[in-house]
């Protein structure tokens, strides 16, 4: 459509000393949307997200946010501008021997929003106001012992805790088994519906094509596609690896 893009990517470069991670990367992510983005190893994906997600600057480049210019300097001021990230390392994000409700309340907890002592029996009710009750993981184990899964929920939970307007996602399937990632692949399709605009990393393209409302493909740091449905698998695979276009 002709709205304003959620999130604007505009000729962003980042280098690292004389590495081009980003040698211009353009892309628009829209309301409800679930952007595949796929690339072969060193295309630049995770240096996108951390430039996204305001663990890096960017050299050069604009990045907008509902039509405003957007730099964050750091993941929570990402966050509180509205772009939540789910990092592909769960456990580096999950704080083990606190319970699901904490690691739910996290966000909350470290920016004071949630004052005062808290008995455990509060702190599940607000954790349960949070997710909902369709939300399954019990909020009083040890999240440091969940599977990589419920961990995972844990963390999308927590991202949309913040009503995010994008929430980006790091390879979230790598580590799951066949019906985890189909699970999934139905709550990414289900939070775009609530007007969320997802990005989904990933190495598979049969899942990111399953899933995506678009596909772009990156190569070399730079954006060399944008797929719709219906997807060819071989042409996305040929935009990938640099052949049948020169
Ligand atoms: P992968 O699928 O392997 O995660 P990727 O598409 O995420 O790959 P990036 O990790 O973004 O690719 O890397 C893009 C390029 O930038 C690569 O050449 C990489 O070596 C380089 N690079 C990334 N981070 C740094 C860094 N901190 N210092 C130097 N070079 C870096």
């Amino acid at each position: 459509g002709t709205s304003t893009p959620v999130l604007a990517v505009r000729d962003l470069v980042k280098r690292y000393g004389a590495t081009v991670a980003l040698a211009g990367v353009d892309l628009e992510l829209h309301a409800g949307e679930v952007l595949g983005l796929v690339g072969a190893n060193g295309a630049g994906k995770s240096t996108l997200l951390k430039v996204v997600s305001g663990a890096e600057r960017a050299t050069s480049g604009v990045l907008e946010l509902d039509g405003r210019p957007y730099r964050p300097d750091s993941p929570a001021a990402a966050l509180s501008a509205g772009i939540a990230t789910v990092h592909q390392d769960v456990d580096a994000a999950i704080v083990p021997g606190l319970s699901v409700a904490e690691n739910l309340l996290l966000d909350a907890l470290a920016d004071g929003s949630v004052l005062g002592p808290l008995t455990p029996r509060r702190l599940r009710a607000r954790a349960r106001a949070l997710v909902g009750d369709s939300f399954a993981v019990d909020l009083r184990r040890d999240a440091g012992r969940l599977t990589t899964a419920a961990k995972q929920q844990v963390l999308v939970a927590r991202a949309l805790a913040a009503r995010p307007r994008v929430l980006v996602l790091d390879e979230p399937t790598a580590a799951l088994s066949v019906a985890e990632q189909r699970r999934l692949l139905l709550d990414v399709r289900a939070i775009a519906a609530t007007g969320t605009a997802v990005v989904l990393v990933s190495h598979h393209l049969g899942e990111v094509t399953a899933v995506s409302d678009r596909v772009v493909v990156l190569r070399e740091g730079r954006t060399v596609a944008v797929s719709q449905p219906p997807y060819e698998a071989s042409g996305i695979v040929a935009a990938m690896l640099g052949s049948g276009d020169r």
